[in-house]
This record gives structure tokens, C-alpha cells and sequence, in this order.
């Protein structure tokens, strides 16, 4: 039997709990795939991919799935405008905000990032 990073959706063998990549406690359940891309909304903006991972895991915790897109600032091109979007379904997004909000309270996140709005 294998187990899943709900995260990156490795395959790890049985005694392994957490994953070598993101550290998210690793799930029986196979991820539900293929992503359906389209129902999925931008709702923060990371300022590192670390913690766009870490969101990503905080979400798993709470069942709600995530996944990081890598994207540039159009107005501040170059390292400087990168940012990663956190995107999850949009039926989940108002309680992800809370899920976010609640990591960056308990100072888990930094403030550094934003929400996207719209
Ligand atoms: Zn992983």
C-alpha cells in the first residue's frame, strides 16, 4: 500500500508519513485527478514559493486542495515581481482566506503576501 503527498502528489511507500519535498503529512487517498483547472480561482499571492507551498499544506490539513501557479508582476517584471498564486476551488476560497488568515495570526505566514480580489 502507498500513500500520497496531497501536495505534489507523490507516491511514497507505506511507512514514510510526511513528504521529503513539502513536508505535508501524507494521505491513503490517491489525489482526485485530473485537476479540473476551471474551477479553480487565485485567491493569495505568495511573495516566496515557500510559502505558497506552506499554504498549500495548510490547506491539505483542512481537506481544502490547492495548487501553486508561478507568475510574473506585469508592473514590476524581473525577480522582483515574481509571486506565486495560490489557486483553490472557488467554493473554498472564502474559507481558505480564513485558513491563511488564521497561519498569518498564529505569525505561521508571514504578512508579506496578498489576497486577490475579484
Ligand atoms: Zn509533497
Amino acid at each position: 500500500m502507498v500513500k500520497y503527498c496531497p501536495v505534489c502528489e507523490t507516491e511514497y511507500q507505506d511507512a514514510t508519513t510526511n513528504c521529503a519535498e513539502d513536508n505535508a503529512k501524507l494521505s491513503n487517498d490517491k489525489p482526485a485527478h485530473p485537476l479540473d483547472e476551471e474551477s479553480f480561482v487565485a485567491f493569495y499571492a505568495a511573495t516566496n514559493e515557500l510559502e505558497a507551498r506552506r499554504i498549500v499544506a495548510i490547506l491539505a490539513d483542512e481537506n481544502v486542495e490547492g495548487m501553486v501557479r508561478e507568475t510574473t508582476n506585469t508592473v514590476f517584471p524581473g525577480a522582483a515581481g515574481m509571486r506565486f498564486l495560490v489557486f483553490v476551488p472557488a467554493n473554498a476560497r472564502s474559507s481558505a482566506a480564513q485558513l491563511v488568515q488564521q497561519a498569518i495570526n498564529d505569525e505561521v505566514l508571514s504578512q508579506d503576501g496578498s489576497y486577490v480580489t475579484g
